[in-house]
């Protein structure tokens, strides 16, 4: 499929903050964030490692031996992190992944998330599992992952967070889950960091944080998160190709949803911006074919 060129990118979780489950979130899907992507040959890359990651993991079945990965973490907020003691292959012990992360203040990334990882909060530690981790604290890094060009940058949210922007077989995705939009002055909710514009770049795919409404964000200004709106701006500054609504808070329904996508597509229209798709649980894109 992605043998002409491209990477197949396979949504397994685009919730926000916590799971969620209920008829209202048949279409969109209620596991937290997880992204993966795939090029014909090689071995994949992952985008953080919320409760989306254990589908991905059965999915794969017996397919997964050896499994080889890269995997992209963009914080280890609970959302991002769940989904790594119910990944099936790391139960094998063949198994090997690399997990990037941002470098921690007190203790090596591995030694942090070992906090959450072990009694009593769970029965085992990342140790335990038969496969192995290697564990890689990085801070505002470019590096390969096999023929893959990663570029981390810092992002603003609660805490150390990544956005990740990744060149492969001729396509350029970027995901950037978690960003607060004026998060702290001088900022301002029309800003948009060097940085962030760096990541997404030209990018055929960015998917990114549209966790909020305009009217709902004042009273959420300090939970870095941003709007629809915010993550247009972001993807039409940078003259990317398609954006991808991403990080959907738990309260919101199918239906909330699906309004928040025609607001931004209408809006879009008008700027002669990107195409804008909401981030759906199960969909797969080929990008950049
Ligand atoms: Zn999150
Ligand atoms: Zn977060």
């Amino acid at each position: 499929m992605t043998g002409s060129g491209g990477i197949r990118v396979t949504f397994w979780g685009v919730r926000g903050s916590t799971p969620c489950a209920g008829h209202q979130y048949a279409r969109y899907g209620g596991n937290s964030s997880c992204v993966v992507l795939e090029v014909d040959g090689e071995a994949p890359i992952v985008f953080d490692l919320g409760t989306g990651l254990r589908p991905y993991g059965e999915a794969l079945g017996g397919a997964a031996h050896p499994y080889r990965a890269t995997m992209l973490l963009t914080h280890l907020h609970w959302d991002h992190v769940q989904g790594l003691p119910f990944f099936t292959p790391l139960q094998h012990p063949d198994s090997l992944v690399d997990i990037y992360g941002p470098t921690q203040a007190d203790a090596e990334l591995g030694v942090v998330f070992s906090g959450m990882m072990q009694p009593p909060y769970f029965p085992i530690t990342h140790e335990q599992l038969a496969g192995d981790i290697r564990w890689h604290g990085i801070v505002d890094d470019d590096f390969p992952a096999g023929n893959a060009k990663i570029r981390a940058r810092s992002v603003r949210h609660v805490g150390a967070t990544l956005g990740y922007r990744v060149e492969w077989n001729g396509a350029i995705v970027v995901y950037i889950s978690d960003h607060g939009q004026g998060c702290g002055a001088p900022d301002c909710d029309d800003f948009v960091p060097p940085d962030v514009l760096e990541l997404c770049d030209g990018a055929d795919l960015v998917i990114h944080d549209a966790q909020h409404t305009v009217d709902e964000f004042e009273a959420k200004r300090a939970w870095g998160h941003c709007t629809n709106e915010y993550a247009l701006l972001v993807a039409q500054s940078a003259r990317a190709r398609t954006l991808a609504l991403f990080h959907h808070c738990p309260s919101h329904s199918d239906d909330k949803i699906d309004e928040m996508l025609r607001s931004t597509q209408e809006l879009s229209a008008r700027v002669n911006g990107p195409r804008i798709i909401a981030a759906a649980e199960g969909t797969v894109l080929t990008i950049g074919a």
